[in-house]
C-alpha cells in the first residue's frame, strides 16, 4: 500500500507527529492533491491549541497549499490530474444552503475549513472538494503561491473589495505577515499607499514594497499624520493589537472605513467620530477559491510576491514555532515536493 508523510497533532496543545499513512482517494466531488508547498498561518494554532469549537482529533493542519491535482473523484467537473491548485482556509461549500444561493459562498452553512474540519496540506498529500480548489498560473512557484492563498488572499479581497479608488488614501496597519503583502497589493491597485508600523527601521522595507508615506507609531500620532493627507479612505487593519487599531481610527477621512483583517481581541471606537463623518468599522472574511484564483493571478501580474522562510516538513515544530514567535520576516512556508 502507498504511504504518505503528513505532520499530525493527536490531541488538543499536542506535538506535531510525522506519521506515516496510506494515501487518501478522493471521494465524490473531491480531489487529491500532491502538495508541493504549504504556508503555516496563525490560525493553525487553532488546530495545534484545539481552540476551534468542535474539531477533532488527529488533525493535519495548513490552509495555504500549494501543489498538483493527481487522482479526482466522481462527479468532479473541471478539474483533472496535473492541474497546479491551491486551497486556502475555504475548505469548499455546498452550493444549495440559503447563503450559497445568495452568492455568499464564504458564509455556507456547511463551513468547511482546510486544516480544521479536515486534514491540510502538512503533508505529501491531501484531498480537498473541489469548489475549494484554485487555479495556480504556470510562471508562479508552488512555495511562492502558498502564502498568498490566505496572507494574500485576505488582504487582497479585503482591497479590492473595499470601495476605495485609485489615487485614495488607503494605509496598512502592521507590516508582518499580513501587512507586508497588503503595502504590495494597495500600490499595485494604484492606492496612494501609507504603511504604518513600529520604529523608524521599517520604512525602507515599507518603501521598496511601495509605500509613498511612511508613518512611524512609535514617533508619530499616526491619526494626525493620516489627516494631514486629508485622512485615509480605508485603513487596512492587520495587526492583531487592538491598542494599535484604537490609534489610527483617527484618522479616516469623511466617509473613511477601518477594514480589520486582523484577529484582535478588542478596540475602542469612538461613535462619535464614526457618526460625524459616516465613518465606519468593518470586518473581512479571507475569500473563496475563485478569489484566491483571481489573488494568484493578479500577483502574478502586478509582480506581488510574498517574502518567506521555508522549512522541510520534517521540521515543522521550528518552523510553527517561528511563526508563532512573531519574528519571521515574513511568512513561514514548509516545503514538500518543490
Ligand atoms: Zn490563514
Ligand atoms: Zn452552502
Amino acid at each position: 500500500m502507498a504511504v504518505m508523510r503528513v505532520a499530525q497533532v493527536s490531541r488538543a496543545q499536542g506535538p506535531f507527529e510525522i506519521v506515516e499513512r496510506p494515501i487518501p482517494e478522493p471521494g465524490a466531488g473531491s480531489v487529491r492533491i500532491k502538495v508541493q508547498a504549504c504556508g503555516i498561518c496563525h490560525s493553525d494554532s487553532l488546530t495545534k491549541e484545539g481552540a476551534f469549537p468542535g474539531i477533532k482529533y488527529p488533525r493535519v493542519p495548513g490552509h495555504e497549499v500549494a501543489g498538483l491535482i493527481d487522482a479526482v473523484g466522481p462527479g468532479v467537473e473541471g478539474w483533472k490530474p496535473g492541474h497546479r491548485v491551491g486551497v486556502g482556509w475555504n475548505g469548499g461549500y455546498c452550493g444549495y444552503c440559503d447563503h450559497c444561493r445568495r452568492g455568499e459562498f464564504f458564509a455556507c452553512v456547511q463551513g468547511a475549513i482546510t486544516g480544521i474540519s479536515y486534514d491540510g496540506g502538512y503533508g505529501d498529500y491531501m484531498v480537498a472538494p473541489a469548489s475549494a480548489v484554485a487555479l495556480m498560473p504556470a510562471d508562479l512557484r508552488a512555495v511562492e503561491a502558498a502564502p498568498l492563498m490566505c496572507a494574500g488572499l485576505t488582504t487582497f479581497n479585503a482591497l479590492r473589495n473595499s470601495g476605495a479608488r485609485p489615487g485614495d488614501v488607503v494605509a496598512v496597519l502592521g507590516l508582518g505577515g499580513l501587512g507586508h503583502l497588503g503595502v504590495q497589493y494597495a500600490a499595485k491597485m494604484g492606492f496612494h499607499t501609507v504603511g504604518i508600523a513600529r520604529g523608524k527601521d521599517k520604512e525602507p522595507l515599507a518603501r521598496e514594497l511601495g509605500a509613498s508615506v511612511y508613518i512611524d507609531s512609535q514617533a508619530q500620532d499616526p491619526a494626525a499624520e493620516l489627516l494631514k493627507l486629508g485622512g485615509a479612505k480605508v485603513i487596512l487593519a492587520t495587526t492583531t493589537s487592538g491598542d494599535a487599531m484604537s490609534a489610527v481610527q483617527g484618522g479616516l477621512a469623511v466617509n473613511g472605513m477601518l477594514l480589520v483583517i486582523g484577529a484582535a481581541e478588542s478596540m475602542l471606537v469612538s461613535p462619535l467620530w464614526l457618526l460625524s463623518g459616516c465613518r465606519s468599522v468593518k470586518g473581512w472574511y479571507s475569500g473563496t477559491s475563485i478569489d484566491s484564483q483571481d489573488t494568484l493571478a493578479f500577483s502574478v501580474r502586478a509582480g506581488v510576491r510574498p517574502m518567506n522562510e521555508t522549512y522541510p516538513l520534517d521540521r515543522v515544530s521550528e518552523a510553527y514555532d517561528r511563526m508563532m514567535s512573531g519574528r519571521a520576516r515574513f511568512r513561514v512556508v514548509l516545503t514538500i515536493a518543490e
